[in-house]
Order: C-alpha cells, then structure tokens, then sequence
C-alpha cells in the first residue's frame, strides 16, 4: 500500500489532470514498476495454464455484441442529454440539472440502487459571456477569438489593453527570463498535433497549466495561449489551470482560436508593437455542490464485488459535452442496460457512476475514492474502467491487472479482436476518474478509442452531438458490454499476482 497511497497523495497534489495523458505519464511510473515485477515472478516448473472462457458465457458476450452494433440506445441516450441539459459546467445548475436527468435516466431504464452522492467543491464560472471581448488594436485592428481558460480571474471593469509580449512557445518563455514583460500581455504559443492516442496534448498543454504562475510573477496583466487543440476552426479550447498549493491566478487566462493565433504569430514577425484590448468576466464564486450520479446491476451471486464503469456527466460550458464526455456517459449506460436485459445478471453488480466535476479537477472521483476508503469498501471494486476520450472507435483493450490474472484479460481481448480491437499492454490507465482507485490499488480495464481528430472539438463550442459517427459509438457499447460482462461474470480476481506492498 505505500506506492498506493503515495500515488494517491500524487493525485491529490495535481490540481488538474485531465485527459488521459497526464495519468499515463503519472500511473505508468510506479503502477508499470508493480506490474513488471509480479509478471516475472517464478511459481514453479509447470507450464501456465491458459484461462479458457466457459463457452456459454462466450455465448452471451457474442449475442451482447450482436445486440449493441445494432442499437440506438448510446446515440439516444447523448442526444437526450445534449439536448435536454447541455452545456454543465460543475457546481452550477446546469448540472444539477444533468444530475437529475440521470437519476432519472437510470430509472427509467431499470438500474437499481440509482442515488446521488452530493460533494463539495469551488466554484469557476466565465461570468457575464461565453465570448469574452477581445479586439486586437494596433497595429492592424481586428476581433480575436479567444476565451477565459478555467481559473482565470476578470478584468478590471473598463477592461484591460496592452502591448503583447510574444513567446513562441512553452520553453521559450521559460527560458527567456530576460524580456520585461511587466504591464504586459503574455502570448505563448505551442501547436498541439493530432494522434491516434491523443499523445500531443499533454505537451501542448503545458502552457495551459502552469504559464500563467510565470507571467503573473513577472508582471504581466494578462496571459495569452494558443488554443491546445488541432482545430483550425475559430473556436478557442477552454480547459482548468493548474493551482500549486491552492494559489489562484489574479490576472486573466485566455485561449485564442489557432487561426487568431496564426494572425498574432504573422503580426509580430513584422516586429510592430501589437496591442489587444480585453474584458473578461471570469472568477472564483465560492463553494458549490456537485455529486456523483450511480445506477447499479445488481450481481446474482457476489453482489458486494463491484465492477466500476462510468463517464463524467460535467462538461465545459461552450459546447453541449456530447464528446466529452456524454459519449462516455452513452456508452457506458448503454453497455450495462443491454447486460441487464440478459435472461441471468452477471454473478458480480455492475456500478456506473456518473462523476460529477471532473473538468475542474476530479473532485468527484476523489470524493468517491475517499469515501470509500473511510468505509472500508475500496477492496470490494474488483475492477474498474472509465470511458472518457469521445466517441471514437476502440482499437486497443489494454488492462493493469495483477500478473495471474493476465491471462484472463488476454481471453476477454481475444473476444474482443473481431471488433477491430488489438490487446495493449498490463499498464493502461483506467481513465481520469478511476486514477483515486487506481491509485489504492484498484486493477483496471481499458478500451482505448482513437483519438484522431477528437482535439477537433475537445473543450470548445464544437462539441456538439452531430461529431458522433453512429456505427462508431455502437462499436464502443459492443466492446464495453463484452468487456463489462465478462468481468462481471468470469471467475476471476484481478488483483492477483500481484506484489504486496
Ligand atoms: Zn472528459
């Protein structure tokens, strides 16, 4: 438990570590070293024994699947949301009023147990508009597009202008310490590249995160960034700040869309003074309520062992977080309702949580894990998996499972292979809100969607239901009902093999 905990301690201390990237890089360093060491252990002189899946539970994942690539449910369920709700930012009614609509979603679909777990977090908003006043003034007046990052405090009330001071990117402004950038705005550059995995944002992010301690310590009245997405649309990619030690930033924070940012990076190649003048209404207002939203199947023979699988129901407040993360929401709902339609409820319950707040730092899973770990009932989560990266086909199903029980997750992945699915590695990440239980220790599954082009509307106004290709998002429920049946269902403890710590 003392890489668990300290991880856990890791997780706390990160104000903000969203996407799936940033837990990667944090879970793969200690988690990848457990792992690697249980897998090598040597039993005995016996050959391994592979974990063969009783035919009749082979027979049900199949006619799972076949029932999912045709269903509408996903599609009707996000669209229900976007719809109905919308945009819902944490801590304001607007998702309040998605946590209602999932109680009730959950209800009319016949999960048990449906609640809400409320918690208590601080709350951001933009304030008076979505599109904050941005004109460039001088030397070639014009409208930017550009918008308050998460965090980000207000203009005074007449508004700010200023010279820009130009940096073209992340370390460029870290190392140039020279420039006297006092009264100035700060404009850090950076162009986030589209892939599979998603693996340019957590570079292109850096900015995002942490530039704004760099420029307010050097005097400057306001932090500019390009937008950290692949987008070439004018819609700027919003997203929380990090927070060291709960410090909040006094300056305002924006993203200018890449084209804006383009015309910034040309005009200051001509070596003129370029101004901007700006009004934000953005800022801290207190504390607020969020909460977690659960729906279970209840297990027909170890009703107490968990299977954990869900998506976050908080979204940015430009688009309508059909992407990001109602897709999650989707598919996840969806996947349990087709298992709890079967004649016979898998032998263990299927949880879906819905978290509240995870934009704004995860405060939900936090507040989950905590409280599980005060009633002693963390060790009851067999294994968990979040859907949080859109609506993409899978392509991979990796796993962080303990060294025995490999072989069991190789056989789920050979069932998945027919969807276009490859097995990864023993050490995925089970996505945002799972990293608290990961953290304690936790194994998780993983269905890895690809990412190409969901930077295309990640965090902006673009989010919108029409991104969502159909037969996609019916091959994610297809491969989460498998997934989620089998881990339910099949025999098998997913902690073992591995190392006491
Ligand atoms: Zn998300």
């Amino acid at each position: 438990m003392i890489v668990s905990l300290r991880m856990f301690r890791i997780v706390q201390e990160n104000t903000i570590l969203e996407g799936n990237f940033m837990i990667r890089s944090l879970l793969i360093g200690a988690m990848g070293l457990a792992s690697v060491a249980c897998a090598h252990a040597q039993k005995e002189d016996v050959p391994p024994t592979p974990f063969v899946i009783p035919a009749e539970n082979i027979a049900t994942s199949q006619a799972l699947k076949e029932t999912a690539l045709k269903s509408d449910l996903a599609l009707d369920i996000i669209t229900d949301l976007t719809t109905k709700v919308g945009p819902r930012l944490a801590g304001t009614p607007q998702e309040e009023k998605a946590r209602t609509w999932g109680v009730e979603k959950f209800k009319e679909l016949g999960f048990e147990n449906v609640r809400v777990e409320p918690f208590e977090l601080d709350l951001w908003t933009r304030g008076r508009s979505v599109y904050e006043e941005v004109t460039l003034t001088a030397p070639y007046p014009q409208p930017l597009y550009a918008i308050s990052l998460g965090g980000g405090a207000a203009t005074p009330e007449e508004g700010t202008e200023a010279s820009v001071a130009y940096f073209k990117s992340y370390d460029a402004f870290k190392a140039n310490t020279e420039t006297d950038v006092t009264g100035k705005i700060v404009f850090v550059g950076d162009r986030m590249t589209a892939a599979r995995t998603g693996e340019g944002y957590g570079w292109a992010n850096r900015k995002r995160r942490d530039a704004w301690i760099m420029a307010e310590d050097r005097g400057a009245v306001a932090l500019f960034i390009r937008s950290v997405g692949t987008s070439s649309n004018r819609f700027a990619h919003t997203g929380m700040m990090s927070f060291p030690e709960g410090r909040r930033p006094n300056i305002p924070a924006l993203s200018v869309s890449n084209p804006d940012a383009d015309q910034i990076e040309r005009i200051s190649a001509t070596g003129e003074d370029m101004k901007i003048r700006l009004k934000t209404f953005a800022g801290w207002r207190g504390k607020s309520m969020s909460g977690n939203v659960i729906g279970e199947i209840v297990g027909r023979e170890n009703p107490e062992e968990i299977v954990i699988i869900g998506g976050h129901l908080d979204s940015w407040d430009t688009g309508t977080g059909a992407l990001d993360d109602g897709a999650g929401v989707g598919i996840t709902m969806a996947a349990a309702k087709l298992i709890a339609d079967l004649p016979e409820k898998p032998r263990r319950t299927i949880r879906v949580v819905l978290f509240g707040a995870e934009e704004v730092g995860l405060v939900g899973a936090r507040a989950y894990a905590k409280e599980r770990m005060e009633d002693e009932t963390l060790d009851n989560h067999v294994i968990g998996s979040e859907s949080d990266f859109g609506a993409g086909e899978v392509w991979r199903f990796g796993s962080n499972v303990g060294a025995d029980a490999l072989s069991a997750m190789d056989a789920i992945g050979r069932e998945l292979a027919p969807l276009g699915i490859i097995r990864g590695n023993n050490k995925s990440g089970g996505g945002p809100d799972m990293m608290p239980l990961q953290a304690a220790g936790v194994p998780m599954g993983r269905l890895d969607q690809n990412g190409e082009d969901y930077f295309e509307f990640h965090h902006t106004p673009n989010d919108t239901v029409d991104k969502i290709e159909k037969s996609e998002l019916q091959q994610n429920v297809a491969a989460w009902a498998m997934f989620t049946y089998l881990a339910a269902e099949l025999d098998v403890d997913y902690r073992a093999g591995r190392e006491e710590e």
